[in-house]
């Protein structure tokens, strides 16, 4: 999936599967740091859930950021240590 940064605070674009060319607002931080999307998905089906015990807490776009992020900052991480 494709993910860009928008240059506000941990806040991105991921481009609709189905698609292509649409792309969706992920916004990590919002809903006490649930993170909240513009999909579809998230709009009618996850929303509700957030802040509940159960039931889908995120749509595919924001878990797909997250894997992105962690990717990203492990990258870092490792270039800082590997640093002298
Ligand atoms: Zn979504």
């Amino acid at each position: 999936m494709n993910i860009r940064e928008t240059g506000d605070r941990m806040v991105f674009q991921c481009e609709s599967e189905k698609v292509k060319g649409k792309w969706y607002r992920v916004d990590r931080l919002s809903m006490s740091g649930k993170g909240q999307c513009s999909c579809a998905s998230w709009t009618y089906r996850v929303a509700a859930n957030v802040g509940r015990k159960t039931g889908q807490q995120r749509c595919k776009h924001i878990s797909a950021v997250d894997l992105w992020f962690m990717d990203k900052l492990c990258v870092k991480l490792a270039k800082t240590e590997e640093a002298p």
